[in-house]
């Protein structure tokens, strides 16, 4: 047996001071190997080399200051805290704590010597720091080792973490020696050539330098071509997802538009906006190409993807072909086979409908007929893709919402064509950095314009204090013969206790406050039935107010609803609140969007939710959603293909993501020289990936 120098290949075990238990508790945190753990970077780091006196210290600037505890204990002023006071040879500096206090008592004791990080505030004319980084400096000689660079690392840590010595000074006690011992033999997967062109440091270097940078112009260097070479390896496996579906020649072809087709066109209720004019013509292109068509079409709410996703439904019906549009949800598939039902009207098709509450004789005389072709257009939700559904020629498939479908039920959707063409649509605007890379695989066609006559929704921000003011307007509204929606937040967690308030809220509006008005009540628990029949009565305005839990996030189209109240909106995310507030304002009247919150005005949810009320673009809410809540937050879920990256920055790194793409490109490509032994290393580790992908596992 050959021992191993390659971190990858070396369990966290084999490290001095890493046991079982430890082992287990850092597998929590995705460190198995030496590797994972050489990986694990520093939140932010100490600077010795630039320690400054307390005496000396500037209101409003950052400071790294040293000193020995001399006082601690809790204190009461308008609110409890905890403060302890530091001294060195200048003079006292106190370092306050509003929260976690007990943990801080705990773990600082008097005599203690810390170095003490933070922006240091005005305190009646003295320095203080609130809520400062603290490390303790221990003097045993193992620490004197490690602390000889100038610059160290302080670790992110939990409170699981901590109580198992995972503390920032527990994990430089294990990733110091890590270095050492295996940091020289850390493979690089990235080919010589490219680590020559693109001018980065080399891995061993760059992983060192991450931890104990030389100084910050040296750090910045090491995130560089660490961040680099993670989002190449990705672009690589987006490549490859793409080159997969794309280096096959689809086995069918589609007609070119006929006269029957723009007659069908021209007897659209409206006119084209040139923005839809523009994506169909793009869509229509790649449908005629030879390789199969990976199109993401993104467009704000409300800006019209379904009539032109429609259009190229048609077209392939008419072409002889079949064609299937998946929604994520099943009033949202309801909605679609209506519209879709609707637009096909006159023409040869009659769209069915396929989901996972169709009764079993229907669902087994559809299956015959996608089996045999005799349907073309079918609308559905995630039932389109179990085992036994077969089609005889699927040509199309259209993804709405794309952000609830992960990657392997996109492609298990995708396998039930010979080669189909591939259209996915988005009412989440995209920013663009996301898009290259959660979407990297799908070219992109934009909705940029809304139809006209829309006015833009008016949003308020209010609390509870402004409630009779909110109901008599809803009461006007809804005299007017406008409709109203009131959301409610409902997350999976708390599932029960929420239902509860959505229905005791229902009540209270029902029996209280609009006894006199017609009120609705959907929720996602409840029966189809029931749910399908509230909101068909909405759709016929036989309901003035619809209460509903976030079910009518995504898609709904009620023409005639002006007034969406949001309840505890600061429980959603900004843009998961521009979907919502896209259910109105979708007919030329004056719409109104009411966020209501118990939250303080200073309070960060409060400021979050302000901005929102003050910005109608979608694309910039995502943008703030991205910055201030991260990229899971936005796609919505999990599994939605949405890349984790150690060191890359999805929000800020826009053009190393280019870069890296492009690097991605000319490896594909072979445009860049590579040696062979290189090749067969990113092509196993790119096969790799893609089975964990592919098996449901994190990317
Ligand atoms: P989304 O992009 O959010 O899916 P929809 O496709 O549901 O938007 O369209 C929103 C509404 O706008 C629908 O009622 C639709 O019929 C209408 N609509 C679509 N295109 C136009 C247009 N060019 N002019 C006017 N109304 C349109
Ligand atoms: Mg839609």
């Amino acid at each position: 047996m050959t021992y191993s120098h390659n971190p990858a290949e070396v369990a966290v075990t084999y490290l001095k001071g890493v046991g079982p238990k430890k082992a287990e508790i850092l597998k929590g945190v995705g460190i198995e190997t030496v590797e994972d753990l050489l990986y694990y970077l520093p939140r932010r780091y100490l600077d010795r080399s630039n320690l400054q006196s307390i005496a000396t210290l500037q209101f409003g600037t950052e400071v790294t200051v040293v000193g020995k505890i001399v006082m601690q204990g809790l204190l009461r002023a308008r609110k409890k805290f905890y403060e302890i006071v530091i001294q060195d040879d200048s003079g006292h500096l106190p370092l306050l704590w509003f929260n976690g206090i007990k943990y801080i008592e705990k773990r600082f004791k008097r005599g203690m010597t810390l170095s003490v990080s933070g922006t240091v505030s005005d305190f009646r004319g003295g320095a203080r720091i609130i809520h400062p980084e603290v490390e303790v400096i221990f003097e045993d000689e193992e620490e004197a080792k490690i602390h000889t660079g100038r610059i160290i690392p302080i670790y992110p840590s939990t409170e699981l973490l901590k109580s198992n010595w995972l503390d920032s000074r527990g994990f430089r006690r294990i990733i110091k020696p890590a270095l050492d011992q295996y940091g020289d033999y850390i493979e690089d997967l990235v080919p010589a050539s490219v680590v020559a062109e693109a001018g980065l440091m080399p891995l061993p270097e760059a992983v060192k330098q991450i931890h104990y940078p030389d100084n910050f112009e040296i750090r910045a260097q090491a995130r560089h071509s660490l961040a680099f070479r993670e989002l190449l390896l990705f672009q690589l496996l987006v490549a490859d997802r793409r080159q997969r579906i794309t280096h096959k020649h689809k086995a069918h072809t589609i007609a070119k538009p006929d006269q029957g087709f723009h007659d069908w066109v021209h007897g659209l209720p409206f006119k084209l906006t040139k923005s839809q004019g523009k994506a169909i013509a793009e869509i229509l292109e790649d449908l005629y190409k030879p390789e199969p068509m990976l199109k993401l079409l993104q467009g704000d709410v409300g800006s019209g993807k379904t009539v032109v996703a429609t259009m190229a439904m048609m077209l392939v019906a008419r072409s002889g072909f079949q064609t299937a549009m998946m929604a994520p949800t099943e009033l949202l598939a309801q909605q679609h086979f209506q519209t879709i039902t609707k637009l096909l009207a006159g023409t040869n098709d009659n769209p069915a409908l396929l989901t996972g509450t169709t009764p079993a004789r229907e669902r087994a005389a559809i299956l015959r007929s996608l089996a045999t072709g005799e349907t073309r257009v079918i609308v559905g939700t995630h039932a389109l893709f179990t085992d036994d559904v077969t089609f005889a020629n699927l040509a199309l498939a259209v993804v709405d919402e794309q952000h609830r479908f992960g990657v392997s039920q996109r492609e298990a959707l995708l396998a039930k064509g010979n080669s189909p063409d591939l259209l996915v649509m988005t009412a989440t605007p995209i920013p663009r950095t996301l898009a290259l890379t959660a979407y990297g695989d799908l070219d992109l066609s934009i909705i940029d314009e809304m139809p006209v006559g829309r006015i833009p929704v008016r949003t308020a921000l209010r609390t509870d204090a402004d409630r009779p003011k909110i109901y008599k307007f809803i009461r006007d509204e809804v005299n007017s013969g406008n409709q109203v929606f009131f959301i409610y937040p409902l997350v999976e967690e708390s599932l029960k206790v929420q239902l509860k308030a959505a229905t005791k809220a229902y009540q209270d509006l029902a029996e209280v406050i609009f006894p006199d008005l017609q009120i609705g009540l959907v929720h996602g628990q409840m029966k189809k039935e029931e749910r399908e029949q509230t909101m068909a009565r909405f759709s016929k305005r036989e309901i003035g107010i619809l209460v509903s839990t976030t079910v009518v996030e995504v898609g709904i189209d009620i023409p005639d609803a002006t007034v969406i109240v949001i309840e505890h909106a600061e429980r959603f995310g900004l843009s998961q609140l521009h979907q919502l507030r896209g259910r109105v304002g979708r007919s030329n009247k004056k719409s109104y969007c009411i966020l209501i919150t118990d939250m303080e005005p200073s309070s960060e949810s409060f400021l979050r939710l302000s901005r929102f009320v003050e910005c109608n673009d979608g694309f910039k809410i995502a943008e703030l959603d991205l910055e201030l809540r991260g990229p899971g937050e936005l796609l919505g879920t999990k599994q939605s293909g949405m890349p984790e990256f150690r060191v890359a920055n999805i929000a800020s790194d826009l053009s190393l993501i280019l870069t890296a793409r492009d690097y991605a490109h000319r490896l594909m490509t072979s445009t860049l020289a590579i040696s062979e032994q290189e090749r067969l290393k990113l092509k196993s580790y790119i096969k790799q990936r893609r089975e964990r992908e592919l098996s449901g596992g994190v990317s």
